[in-house]
């Protein structure tokens, strides 16, 4: 079949790659009928994610038909149409128990991997490295989905893939970062990057009823598509963040802050900017953390600091001080999807949001790698790619 395949840093190539297999009894093999690239692929492809390899299959937002299923697996059979959520979870460990999937105990079979750096290891995900479990991902014409039984969620024929594919990872992740906040009534949220999480982010906390939120990024073209949601916009080019948000919240700051920039951040004061990217280039931190560290600076006292953009490894100059000071609380995690799809198709259906909203270009998978360039170089006022193959 063919796939989109890492050939080293900053390198795409479209291969020919083994068909996959059924190898375990709860396995099934998913014919892929769009999928999708996300930022968080960017720092794969630039390397910034460690134990990625050459010839692996890259793609975590997919979904399709499926094609073969194992004898575990009894809820799905061939020709069902399915969307599939980035993290692989067992469905019966403690931490799926606890519906925390993106930390499931069975998923990741190089957990010994990420142990060393993290500790204790999070749940395999699709196309994400070898220290996330190795497996090939949905960038591909196949993909074989262990655990099927527990992650697919089913989808009648009513509703487009546009509709219903990024239930397989930013509209939860956009949901789930506003869901961290706690949104009462009346309350403004803050939102660090325009990109399509943010976009979610920001849809989903008027769902959740916030009253304003404001989102924070430098490209016109990201913030005239938030501006759709509803959201009021900051160009952190054209102005002084922190003093922004003061000023729109009475000079008490957003209840809550949502970084959906992550680890590659960029930086309008140039000094600073310099300072990270050259400790991260020595990989002497593996983070451009300077998102997070306004997102922290600019909360209010005693409000959340939501984190759902991507991190590898290690911060530098991180503002303990203040978090600690002023009694807030930085929640975080990949997104336990499955927790999401079902309700978020109710609303999907319900016509209280359609995703497809995010989509700027549509391509055959042949043509990825022009699709990460246009992508990652916010070429054609680039948002969203989908990839049909
Ligand atoms: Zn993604
Ligand atoms: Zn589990």
């Amino acid at each position: 079949m063919k796939a989109n395949v890492w050939a080293g840093r900053n390198r795409l190539e479209i291969q020919d790659v083994p068909d996959p297999q059924i190898l375990n009894a709860r396995d099934a093999i998913v014919r892929v009928s769009s999928t999708a690239i996300c930022g968080s692929d960017l720092h794969l492809v630039d390397g910034y994610i460690p134990t990625v390899k050459k010839g692996d299959v890259l793609g975590h937002e997919f979904m399709g038909e499926v094609v073969e299923v194992g004898p575990g697996v009894h809820n799905l059979h061939t020709g069902d149409r399915v969307v599939v959520p980035f993290p692989i979870a067992c469905g019966a460990c403690f931490a799926c128990e606890a519906e925390l999937y993106s930390v499931c105990e069975n998923s990741n079979p190089n957990a010994g991997m990420a142990e060393k750096l993290m500790g204790h290891a999070p749940a395999g995900i699709f196309g994400y490295s070898h220290m996330l479990g190795g497996f090939a991902g949905g960038q591909a014409e196949y993909v074989r989905v262990p655990f099927a039984d527990v992650g697919p969620i089913k989808v009648e024929d009513d509703l487009p893939d546009e509709k219903v594919l990024f239930l397989s990872d930013i509209f939860p992740t956009g949901f789930m970062g506003a869901e961290m906040c706690d949104i009462k009534p009346g309350q403004t949220i803050a939102i660090w990057g325009a990109g399509p999480v943010g976009q979610f982010a920001a849809a989903s906390a008027f769902l959740l009823g916030a009253d304003r939120v404001i989102v924070i990024d430098r490209f016109p073209y990201r913030l005239r598509r938030v501006q759709r949601t509803g959201a009021e916009v900051l160009n952190y080019e054209e102005v002084n963040v922190l003093e922004a948000l003061r000023d729109m919240t009475g000079g008490r700051g957003p209840d809550a802050c949502i970084d959906a920039v992550g680890m590659e951040a960029h930086h309008p004061t140039p000094a600073m900017y310099a300072y990270d990217r050259t400790k991260q280039a020595a990989r002497m931190e593996t983070e451009r953390p300077y998102a997070l560290r306004e997102a922290i600076m600019a909360c209010r006292n005693g409000g959340v600091v939501s984190v759902i953009g991507v991190y590898g490894g290690f911060v530098d100059k991180f503002p303990m001080g203040t978090v600690m000071n002023r009694s807030l609380t930085i929640r975080t995690g990949q997104c336990h999807v499955q927790r999401y799809t079902e309700p978020l198709l109710q609303r999907i259906r319900a016509g209280e949001i359609d995703p497809s909203f995010v989509i700027s270009h549509r391509m055959p998978l042949s043509e990825a790698p022009r699709g990460f360039e246009l992508f990652k170089n916010k070429q054609d006022e680039c948002n969203k790619v989908v990839l049909t193959p």
